[in-house]
């Protein structure tokens, strides 16, 4: 095998201005070369992972497959380069002081002063060569969160530079800053670009290309100056434009010859250009135009970013089918016995996404039943299908009162519960179903038609399940339990019989969902709602 590589990406300026895109953008480039990439990301913070934290500082928990609890940029690589991550791909810097603390607590420091700088920095070291080691990938991309001169991420400026010296030629830096316009003159400004440029030299590390953020095109000149200040040959220097689709800023990569730039910096020969595929894709999307109008029902409706792989897998499977799909956010809250039949009434379908605590949750047990009782497609994930079994009971088979325990520790019907083995866990952080589990689907079913298999595996991220005692109820009450978990026969799938499309599972299928390759479920879901739209 040839050196594996390594390309740095970090951020000047400002955050937010799609750094996680330009990673990834990077990395889908140059899988079109034909080469295997992997990718981590490095967030500065103390929590050890997103898990306990809320969508209001965090937006998504991304899951992956070993049961990772992680930043949503790992959903971007992952629909990016179309690559499995780990938990090895989310490093928080909490995580890396809770290492560092338990070899210390068992002696293995030797009676050496504990410090940042190595052992923090060694830390971090490891969890990059880790990832190269396992993943075999020609490639290692790892983003560092956060902006250049913040306090919390100095030592992984340090671990990179260290990584640089170890690994002179194998390793690429990509800056990715923002070159403001001054409102009134439109004047870009490139100041901002050259401070990020001198902070990034104080830790010791000299930029190899720019991704520039400006709304206006970037002009010969400013190129110039910032080839001239930041000692970077012009073919460094690219724009992240301003896209349509967040997936066309690879081909804008490309058409900015970044790939070429890339492989000469790291002596790299292309092996082949699947390009064209994407670029196919992206045309392929721009020409959706028949509109589906989508109700996503949750709580963090002013927070679009806390469902982000759930929106991103429902728009991708739109267009893949030739739907433009606009979603609109109803917050549950909002929703009630009076209003719901007129809140509702405007849909060609219904998705109520995962989500934790009992806020909303009767708007969203009515979006079932109005769903339902409409035969409207409806879609529930994770709290979807709990809310959805919850409707039943309570309204077919006249359980009143029905509930989950985590809304309702004394409901006399828990038709959702916690298991024997979790009810006892004290910790919140790591302790729910997490992951890869194998779910068996039930012949004959929708389930079976929409995956075309007998036996599949879908990510997880709960902690509550359907109470096994009421799977007759549920039955006798016109449900098909469609998929179960071979091992424990826990229910993972529902469908509703006599009705167009009334589909729920307790695992989260956004996860693996790809824009080339959307998720069955929901490619189902949106052909369902098109073909209730269209065809009537
Ligand atoms: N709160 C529910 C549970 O813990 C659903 C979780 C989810 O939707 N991800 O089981």
């Amino acid at each position: 095998m040839s050196k594996q590589k390594y390309i740095f990406v970090t951020g000047g300026v400002v955050s937010g201005i799609g750094k996680g895109i330009s990673a990834a953008s990077i990395g889908r480039i140059l899988k079109d070369m034909g080469f295997s990439v992997f990718m981590q990301k490095f967030d500065p913070y103390l929590n050890i992972d997103p898990g306990t934290m809320s969508p209001y500082q965090h937006g998504e928990v991304f899951v992956t497959k070993d049961g990772g609890e992680t930043d949503l940029d790992l959903g971007h690589y992952e629909r990016f380069i179309d690559v499995e991550l780990t938990k090895d791909s989310s490093v928080t810097s909490g995580k890396i002081y809770d290492l560092v603390l338990t070899k210390e607590r068992r002696g293995e420091f030797e009676g050496r002063t504990v410090q940042v700088i190595p052992h923090i920095t060694d830390e971090i070291k490891n969890k990059v060569y880790k990832v190269r080691d396992f993943s075999k990938a020609d490639i290692i991309i790892t983003e560092i969160g956060g902006t250049v001169g913040d306090i919390e991420s100095q030592p992984y400026f340090e671990a990179i530079r260290q990584i640089h010296s170890e690994n002179p030629d194998d390793v690429l830096f990509v800056h990715t800053t923002l070159v403001p316009a001054i409102p009134g003159s439109n004047e870009l400004k490139t100041k901002p670009t050259q401070h990020s440029y001198k902070q990034m030299m104080n830790y010791g590390i000299q930029p190899d290309v720019f991704v520039l953020r400006a709304d206006y095109p970037i002009t010969e000149s400013i190129r110039s100056k910032i080839s001239l200040f930041c000692d970077i040959p012009k073919e460094g220097i690219v724009q992240s434009e301003n896209c349509d689709l967040i997936y066309e800023v690879p081909l804008s990569f490309k058409r900015q010859k970044l790939d070429k730039f890339i492989c000469e910096k790291l002596k790299l020969t292309p092996k082949s250009d699947k390009s064209n595929k994407w670029q196919d894709m992206v045309d392929k999307f721009k020409k959706a135009d028949k509109v589906l109008n989508i109700a996503m029902v949750g709580k963090y409706i002013e927070l679009p970013d806390a469902y982000l792989s759930v929106n991103e897998a429902l728009k991708d499977s739109g267009y893949n089918e030739g739907y433009k799909v606009s979603i609109k956010y109803l917050d549950s809250e909002k929703i009630n016995e009076d209003n719901y039949e007129k809140m509702l009434s405007d849909f060609d379908g219904f998705l109520v996404p995962g989500g934790f605590g009992e806020r909303g949750i009767e708007g969203m047990i009515l979006t079932s039943k109005y769903a339902r009782e409409n035969n409207k497609a409806y879609f529930g994930i994770c709290l979807g299908m709990q809310v959805a079994v919850i409707d039943i009971l309570r309204n077919v088979k006249s359980l009143e009162g029905a509930n989950s325990v985590e809304f309702d520790k004394d409901t006399k019907y828990p038709v959702i519960d916690i298991m024997e083995d979790k009810k006892n866990i004290k910790n919140i952080g790591g302790t729910l179903r997490l992951g890869d589990w194998q779910c068996k689907i039930k012949e004959n079913s929708k389930a079976s038609e929409i995956y075309n298999s007998d036996m599949i595996v879908e990510r997880h991220r709960h902690r509550y399940e359907v109470n096994e005692l009421f799977k007759k109820d549920l039955e006798e009450s016109g449900v098909i339990i469609s998929g179960v978990n071979p091992q424990s026969d826990l229910v993972e799938m529902i469908e509703y019989k006599d009705h167009p499309h009334f589909v729920a599972c307790q695992f989260h299928p956004e996860f693996k969902s790809r824009p080339n390759k959307p998720a069955p479920l929901f490619n189902a879901f949106i052909k369902a709602c098109g073909k209730l739209k269209y065809e009537k």
